[in-house]
């Protein structure tokens, strides 16, 4: 993906969203990992995205950018719920329709993918989410 496909993805993924803040999108060996925030822009390392899919490209980029989201979702969505900040990004990321190459980057397993497919509109996702990502953690899935 070029950086003018990678501004593109943002700006598709922002139209298919109710959400009209776009943060900016940077490109370049700022981050050590993949992908991260800061301010309000998306920092992508250009060599480490450079190596992945299409689909985790946009995966990454569409995670991150759920992270500006997280306050929102926390005092709207899941307000009083108890879900990780990555688990938001995730369900966003899936949300804006992208379950496919969410759980085709991912690779978490049968029970992650189920999750994403069928929990993402109704209450128990923060549960259920929340309940895997803690056995996950726990190296028990
Ligand atoms: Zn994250």
């Amino acid at each position: 993906m070029t950086t003018e496909e990678a501004y593109k993805t943002v700006n598709d993924l922002c139209t298919k969203s109710r959400f009209t803040k776009y943060p900016s999108l940077k490109i370049d060996n700022t981050m050590k990992d993949v992908g991260g925030q800061r301010g309000y822009s998306i920092y992508i390392n250009k060599v480490l995205f450079g190596a992945l899919s299409n689909e985790s490209q946009t995966v990454v980029v569409a995670h991150e950018w759920g992270h500006f989201l997280e306050q929102d979702l926390q005092e709207g969505y899941f307000k009083g719920k108890f879900i990780s900040s990555d688990m938001i990004a995730d369900w966003f990321t899936a949300k804006i329709g992208l379950v496919h190459e969410l759980k085709a980057d991912r690779k978490y397993g049968a029970e992650y993918d189920t999750i994403i497919d069928k929990y993402q509109e109704i209450e128990q996702f923060p549960s259920r989410i929340s309940r895997w990502e803690q056995r996950k953690l726990s190296g028990i899935v």
